[in-house]
């Protein structure tokens, strides 16, 4: 079996975590600032807080920005769910600007499009989330602009993304955002098990990241009504969550740190040999855009029954069959039945739906090994039935 992605755990990984099992803190102690610094360095911004999962990150992100119910978020259709449900769980409403047929992210004209529509009907958004799709950047400086021109805020979902650039600045430094969040899932590039981190360079989204991360508690006195009453003393100021990382998964995030570069150089050992690999075929294979490095989260074939000759589905069910467990990132998230309900209208997306047709995400992760690789393609060419068992 060949999942489509895999998390890769050393001895030293295992090391740093049993070493937390024994010590004092189990959470909220020390490795989780030592996480938190380790990746604010790494990517170059101020500040950097670990939650729970990148879900919550986003969820707390929108908080911060201060949205509410009657506001509007805009994110790309194709992504995780999640890039759109932290906007719903704020009560905002959620539109989608359809994707750009050659990086598959968040098209810059359609954006420019829509907002110019937006502007004269008076639905502008409050936020804007661009999905760094399979781990390459948004054209962030155009968005930058176009936020700077229609008012809105910018939380980066960079779930996929940590360990890539964008214009020489590694991705999470927020030089074109409000708000960068990144995830640790195992199929992500780094993992915590679960887990996520929230990075911003402005001081007040940074006080209100922490507090709604843990309840909405402050144990600073500044930002309290009163003097404390004494040593013990913290208040509440507003509705938080628990979504604190443990100091477990904080150090096995701080050890994986270690390995990121390695990580996303291994990926891209992965994508050359796929495009010797599968260049002669009639697919699609992903671009690489040049004012980005991307960490490669994802390898994402499209292919078209025309030019091929077998259809997108087949290709997917000879790889399934040959235990090779492709995916296909993502449904558009217009799709789902929970988003249908809101009325959006399809034909608004036609490179989403066009790109739901045809794309496949291949097995990339750093150990896949040369033998698994040639496998891959003679999969996608063999018909089922010539197939040797894997
Ligand atoms: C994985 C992912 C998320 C959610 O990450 P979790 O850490 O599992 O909550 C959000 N957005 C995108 C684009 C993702 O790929």
């Amino acid at each position: 079996m060949i999942p489509y992605g895999r998390q890769n755990i050393n001895q030293e990984d295992i090391d740093a975590v049993i070493e937390v099992l024994k010590s004092d803190f189990l959470t909220q102690g020390p490795v989780i600032p030592q996480f938190e610094k380790s990746v604010s360095d790494y990517v170059g911004v101020k500040y950097a807080f670990a939650v729970n999962s990148a879900t919550s990150g986003l969820h707390i992100a929108c908080m911060a920005l201060g949205l509410k119910e009657g506001d509007i978020v805009w994110t790309s259709p194709i992504s995780f769910v999640a890039s759109a449900n932290c906007a719903k769980y704020c009560g905002a409403e959620v539109d989608f600007v359809d994707i750009d047929p050659v990086t598959y992210n968040m098209s810059i004209e359609r954006l420019q499009e829509k907002l110019i529509e937006a502007d004269k009907k008076g639905t502008l958004p409050k936020i804007v989330i661009p999905v760094h799709l399979a781990g390459q950047s948004c054209d962030m400086e155009s968005i930058k602009k176009l936020s700077q021109q229609y008012g809105f805020k910018i939380i980066e979902d960079a779930s996929h993304a940590i360990g890539g650039s964008y214009k020489d600045k590694k991705v999470g430094s927020c030089e074109y955002s409000d708000i960068t969040v990144f995830s640790f899932h195992p199929v992500k590039i780094i993992t915590t098990g679960e887990g996520g981190m929230v990075c911003t360079n402005q001081q007040e989204l940074a006080s209100k990241l922490y507090r709604l991360r843990s309840h909405g508690i402050t144990r600073e006195p500044t930002e309290m009504t009163q003097a404390p009453d004494g040593p013990w003393y913290y208040q509440q100021l507003e509705l938080g969550y628990n979504y604190r990382m443990t100091d477990i998964q904080a150090a096995l995030g701080l050890s994986q740190m270690n390995r990121l570069d390695e990580f996303v150089s291994k990926r891209h050992d992965v994508f050359k040999k796929y495009s010797a690999l599968l260049g002669s075929l009639k697919i699609n294979l992903p671009s690489k855009i040049p004012d980005s490095v991307s960490s490669l989260h994802l390898y994402i074939i499209r292919v078209k029954t025309n030019e091929f000759g077998v259809s997108r589905k087949e290709v997917f069910e000879r790889l399934r069959a040959g235990g090779i467990l492709v995916n296909l990132h993502y449904i558009p998230i217009y799709r789902q039945p929970f988003y249908k309900k809101f009325g959006y209208n399809v034909s608004d997306f036609i490179e989403s739906e066009n790109y739901y047709k045809e794309a496949i995400s291949l097995p990339m992760y750093p150990d896949l090994v040369d033998d698994q690789l040639a496998y891959i393609r003679e999969t996608i060419i063999k018909p089922i039935g010539h197939q040797t068992i894997f």
